[in-house]
């Protein structure tokens, strides 16, 4: 229907009886009618025409694919909750639920904000318009409510014309494509393609219109010389036809391939349509046999369909006069498939006497599960990617799409809570969460969350964070980091003042005093890494240090007590320590020549705590003093080591564990950060996504002390987006 006779209710109640025959099926439809007109009386359209003629239409090309009643119903009233007082409760207890919730999605598509700036998100907001759809009843309506809206765009302003074009092109017509709706993207594109390159559309009709009559000469004359080959043939019935022009794809294969139109417009094209796929490999074989094929252009797509199911098989060949033709064949079904896509599949069986919603739902999630695998493919399908890839990625990763109270879109792994969403609006807002509001409604922290939940987060500034089992509550790495941190602060604050209370009772016990600052702290203790106070009783609080050895050290009453320990492992360890390293960075009391290795595991730089492990074979392997590999090894191999002073002026490796949210150029801006610190080399990197779809990145660095290591990682977590960076795999 692309005249400009305006379609009536009468229109529109002919087109659905020509395939829903039950009076409750047309009457609710009227009542629809009805009920969209009262609420939209006294509105009008750009054009003049009263309201109630945009969802008229809408409702009319709905029926053009014979949708559902209730679809139809949808399409009517798809615009009164959004613009006029038709409430909720009015839709659901005139039509009940099910239509009621079709318009909802509608309406919730519509809201969704679509910044033409951001051209980069379309892929984006195209996901997220499929999440929210769900169901393709809703995607429907709303597709044809554009092309609608298209096709009255000409009452609009400019500066919108530009913009709704704009949006259709990167939203809507590739949505329609996704779905194999090749008509409904060749309008929209085509539209769109007239308002935002008004001269180039111009330059393309005109030279289509031109051509056209000796064109159809040629086409004509081909398509009799196939029939006639096909009636030859075993294939009785068939149908050709030439094919619709998208001027849209006609431009964008001239910009992409830089060919000229005339080039492009050589290419003459007829569809040969035959009842079974055995009629199409054998219409094939029989043009083939009459007409050269050109090499290379052949293409099965009944064998491998495209993603949206499109099926036909494709060949192009020198037909008569030496003109080239490119012939698509296909069976009649496959033919609906390419022009109405998806929705050829759904087209409404009012004869099935059992049908129930429930009935209705099963078959329709029978088709979601295909319908949500289709949403894998984020690219279009003429791209080289494997398709496969993508739908695994989409199953690992499976997203759902919530707003927040202002409408913005986050996105969460599939299973996340309304805490993980308080961790991702800001750390503070998660620590002090108290409660959770979704959708008006308050819900268990546990809830979890759906695509297009509405979500509100209620805190309290004195409540004292998270506990332990919020752990086990959370679904991203984010908010399990962010919980850790102040798990592992409040563990710290704990260990601190547990240090104190033993350090205070042993100098009692002892007898002394002492005056403790920072200053004494750290000229004693730096060594082992200990700067403050707190540093001090955390570590004794830990049990790494005895508060006896801490007060003996402060007042100089050290003992050589390690001799006897390093003599015996000399005794039992004679054969290792023979070797000599001059070069080596560690010095092992009492064993200056020893043999020393610094372990490759936890790579020790110069500055990290360290203790040396006499191995079997490898002389004494030096690990950092929290190396997992060495927590279960024999006490006894166990000696102390310290850094030499030749220490300071070597390089060291070292592995950096950075996790972040994948975004684009996140890796690109930690090369620039490490590059920008003195004393530091990239010496390799690679990066990875995990089951979160977050990002792992691996950096392998060269470095000469642990403060470097420290002020790499405090610059690495001031980019955005970086939260949290490890010398350890989490
Ligand atoms: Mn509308």
């Amino acid at each position: 229907m692309e005249t400009d006779k305006k379609v009536t209710i009468n229109d529109l109640i002919t087109q659905c009886k020509t395939y829903l025959h039950k009076d409750k099926n047309i009457e609710i439809i009227e009542k629809a009618y009805e009920f969209a007109k009262k609420y939209h009386e006294g509105q009008f359209r750009k054009s003049g025409d009263p309201y109630i003629q945009h969802p008229l239409e809408v409702a009319y090309m709905i029926s053009q694919y014979e949708a559902s009643p209730q679809t139809v119903c949808a399409g009517l009233l798809h615009d009164v909750l959004e613009d006029t007082e038709a409430t909720k409760e009015d839709i659901i207890n005139e039509f009940g639920e099910d239509i009621y919730s079709i318009v909802d999605g509608v309406t919730k598509i519509s809201k969704l904000k679509y910044m033409t700036k951001e051209r980069a998100l379309a892929k984006t907001h195209q996901k997220i318009l499929l999440a929210m759809a769900k169901d393709i009843r809703v995607v429907l309506v709303k597709l044809l409510d554009r092309v609608h809206n298209m096709r009255t765009l000409m009452y609009q302003s400019e500066e919108k014309q530009v913009r709704i074009s704009q949006e259709t092109l990167d939203l809507y017509a590739p949505l329609a494509h996704r779905l194999g709706m090749y008509r409904i993207k060749a309008e929209l594109e085509d539209t769109a393609f007239k308002y935002i390159n008004p001269q180039e559309y111009e330059r393309i009709t005109k030279v289509l219109y031109d051509q056209k009559d000796a064109r159809n000469e040629d086409i004509e004359n081909m398509k009799s010389q196939i029939s006639q080959i096909l009636s030859d043939s075993n294939i009785k019935t068939f149908e050709i036809k030439g094919r619709i022009k998208n001027i849209f794809s006609i431009n964008k294969k001239m910009t992409n391939k830089g060919l000229t139109m005339e080039q492009i417009y050589d290419f003459m094209a007829l569809r040969v349509i035959v009842p079974t796929i055995a009629d199409c490999y054998m219409a094939m074989g029989l043009i083939h046999a009459h007409y050269n094929p050109l090499p290379g252009r052949f293409k099965d797509y009944i064998a491998t369909p495209k993603p949206n199911l499109y099926q036909s098989l494709h060949t192009t060949v020198l037909g008569i006069g030496g003109k080239i033709f490119e012939i698509q064949i296909r069976t009649f079904d496959m033919d609906a498939v390419a022009e109405y896509g998806i929705a050829a599949h759904y087209n409404y069986k009012e004869s099935n006497s059992s049908y129930t919603p429930a009935k209705e739902q099963e078959e329709l999630s029978t088709k979601l599960k295909w319908y949500h695998d289709l949403l894998g493919y984020v690219e279009s399908d003429d791209n080289d990617e494997d398709p496969l890839n993508n739908i695994k990625e989409d199953i690992f990763s499976a997203s759902v799409y919530v707003f927040t109270p202002k409408g913005d879109v986050l996105d969460f792994p599939n299973g996340s809570t309304p805490l993980d969403f308080a961790y991702r609006v800001h750390t503070e807002v998660g620590n002090h969460t108290v409660g959770a509001i979704v959708n008006g409604r308050i819900v268990n922290l546990t809830y979890r969350l759906k695509t297009g939940d509405i979500v509100e987060i209620k805190t309290n500034k004195n409540f004292n964070g998270p506990s332990e089992s919020w752990l086990k509550i959370v679904k991203t790495s984010h908010a399990k980091n962010k919980i850790g941190n102040v798990l592992n602060k409040r563990m710290r604050d704990e260990l601190v003042l547990a240090g104190k209370d033993d350090f205070e009772r042993e100098l009692k016990l002892e007898n002394e005093v002492l005056k403790l600052d920072d200053k004494l702290i750290k000229d004693n203790f730096s060594k082992s890494n200990i700067f403050s106070i707190e540093d001090f009783y955390y570590e004794i609080g830990k049990g790494t240090m005895s508060s006896k050895a801490a007060i003996n050290k402060l007042l100089c009453k050290n003992e050589k007590v390690t001799e006897d320990t390093i003599i015996k492992h000399y005794e039992d360890k004679k054969d290792i320590i023979h070797h000599h390293n001059n070069d080596s960075v560690i010095y092992v009391e009492g064993l200056p020549k020893a043999q020393v290795k610094l372990a490759n595991c936890c790579c020790p730089v110069y500055g990290d705590e360290i203790t040396g492990y006499v191995s079997k074979g490898n002389g004494i392997v030096v690990h950092r003093a929290e190396c997992h590999n060495i927590k279960n090894s024999q006490e006894e191999r166990f000696i102390d080591v310290y850094w030499d002073d030749a220490a300071k002026t070597k390089t060291y490796n070292s592995i950096l564990y950075i996790y972040s949210f994948d975004r684009r150029n996140i890796v690109a801006e930690m090369i620039n950060i490490v590059n920008g610190i003195n004393n530091v080399n990239i010496s390799s990197m690679s990066s990875s996504k995990d089951r979160n779809g977050e990002l792992v990145t691996k950096m392998k660095i060269t470095v000469n002390s642990i403060d470097t290591i420290n002020l790499v990682k405090v610059n690495l977590k001031k980019i955005s987006d970086v939260y949290k960076v490890s010398r350890i795999i989490k």
